[in-house]
């Protein structure tokens, strides 16, 4: 158990964007104290306990990921995975094995990837049917935009439920997307949820998530609160249709404690590249379709507007060009002095150059997800392959988002959860002239979330006052980042322990 005065110190320091030799910190009520030089530290360290990682460590503000569904990830971390298949008819047969094995109310099937698959297409509803008759079974894409459900898991769907066929089992955003509230996990999967994900979270050196969920998720989150079970830091943001109750409530963005958050209001303006959804200008490649748009610059207009009037952040879903166009122009007819409630674009994965422009004028805050570059990314990679040769190369522009003066923020979608995949992604980017060095993506998966969320003056930096979020790695500046390991993450002082902690 960590006492509460200490002196830690490791042989670099990210201070001030860079990484630094001979400083300690002085860290006291779960705040950093003092920024120290070693030598000075030595000294108070006859007093204090004196914590010193000697060798290759590095002592960093713990990460922030600006963009996650934990909850979400830890339910599904209970259930099956279809990741790593390369056939449905393997798939198929996986899920006959398991549905007659096990007894459960409802199946769902998690991160298949048909593109992956021999066949090469999505399941269908009878082929379900065939191997699991009797009990519903979801499947949903690794994207989270497109899910399959066999005829038992449709009949449990209300009439009229946009993006459903009912032929085919196909279902594309709305459903997929709402799993929960169709297909609703009771509080207890979502309480062991919540303390799943967050022990993964941590294992990766993170302490702050930006969280996405529902009054009922908000309300779970508190009560493990009050019972001194939430470690993680969470700005819990809430899904469109509870904006109305929220306000009348006279909740707003910012209010709760240093550990749970009320975030702000997200929308989707589209939906993903895999799921070939995302609302381009022009067609995915060999097809003529080009996405869908969900919101258009009305819808958009009318929900900052009504946002900003009971003072909530908005944080809206685009990822194709159109999307973001359409919601650059929402913003540009809601907002007339400048941005003050930080209103957020996820994802802004393939702007055109002139919405740079225009997020840059608006100054829209842009939170984007640097380990889908390193996923799909890549020369022949998913991006690729559904976008064609000269599209895919304009995704995720992080230098030019940064050298534009854009204030941006990194996080993982959860898909996967490390920022260290995300790093590797920023400094790898297939476009040379995008790529980021460590200490600036380092940046914007810590101070970056920290701004998101209006706590730029708490975390996100090792400075006095700041918490004392601190994460001790193993490794170098100059380390791959898929080298790095995490030894100890400290959380308002506090060290993180049990399973998978600090096991290195
Ligand atoms: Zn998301």
């Amino acid at each position: 158990m960590m006492t509460e005065r200490f002196i830690i110190t490791a042989e670099w320091t990210f201070l001030e964007g860079r990484f630094q030799k001979g400083i300690a910190l002085l860290v006291s009520g779960g705040r950093i104290e003092g920024v120290l030089d070693r030598s000075d530290a030595r000294f108070l360290g006859r007093y204090l306990p004196f914590l010193e990682y000697s060798g290759e460590y590095m002592l960093l503000p713990a990460f922030v990921d600006a963009h996650c569904h934990l909850h979400a990830y830890g339910i599904d971390l209970y259930r099956p995975s279809l990741e790593g298949f390369s056939s449905l008819r393997d798939v198929l047969e996986y899920i006959r094995n398991f549905v007659s094995e096990r007894e459960k109310k409802l199946y769902v099937f998690v991160d298949f990837d048909q593109s992956r698959w021999k066949e090469g297409r999505l399941p269908s509803r009878a082929e379900l049917d065939r191997v699991a008759p009797n009990r519903p079974v979801i499947l949903r894409r690794v994207c989270g935009h497109v899910a399959v459900g066999n005829s038992r898991a449709l009949e449990l769907l209300p009439e009229g439920v946009d993006g459903v066929d009912r032929d085919t089992g196909v279902m594309v955003e709305d459903v997929p997307l709402n799993l929960e509230r169709y297909f609703p996990p009771d509080e207890r999967e979502i309480e062991e949820g919540i303390l799943r994900g967050q022990r993964e979270y941590m294992k990766l050196g993170v302490a702050s998530v930006h969280e996405f969920g529902s009054p009922r998720t908000f309300r779970i989150y508190r009560k493990l609160e009050r019972e001194g079970k939430l470690n993680l830091r969470v700005y819990h943001s809430f899904y469109r249709r509870y904006l109305g109750a929220l306000a009348e409530a006279g909740l707003s963005t910012g209010f709760g404690s240093i550990h749970l958050r009320i975030g702000g209001i997200k929308a989707f303006a589209d939906g993903s590249v895999g799921a070939r959804t995302a609302a381009f200008f022009e067609p995915y490649e060999g097809t003529d379709a080009s996405g869908i748009l969900l919101l258009n610059s009305e819808e958009i207009e009318e929900l900052v507007r009504g946002a900003e009037n009971a003072g909530f952040q908005v944080i809206i879903h685009a990822i194709g060009d159109r999307a973001i166009e359409e919601v650059l122009e929402g913003f540009r007819k809601a907002l007339s002095t400048g941005n003050p409630l930080r209103h957020r674009i996820e994802h802004f994965e393939f702007p055109l150059e002139r919405s740079i422009g225009a997020a840059r004028e608006l100054e829209i805050y842009l939170s984007v997800q640097p380990n889908f570059v390193a996923r799909w990314g890549r020369e022949g990679g998913m991006y690729e392959n559904f976008l064609g040769e000269k599209r895919w190369r304009r995704n995720n522009p992080f230098r030019t988002l940064c050298e534009s003066g854009l204030k941006v923020a990194f996080g993982s979608d959860s898909m996967p959860p490390s920022p260290f995949l995300g790093l590797s992604g920023a400094m790898r980017h297939p476009v040379e002239s995008e790529r980021l060095e460590a200490e600036r993506a380092i940046s914007l998966y810590t101070e970056g979330g920290a701004l998101f969320s209006f706590e730029e003056d708490i975390k996100g930096k090792l400075s006095e006052g700041y918490l004392a979020d601190l994460l001790i790695l193993k490794g170098r500046p100059d380390s791959d980042p898929g080298d790095l390991k995490v030894i100890d993450l400290y959380i308002g002082g506090k060290k993180a322990e049990g399973e998978g902690i600090g096991e290195a």
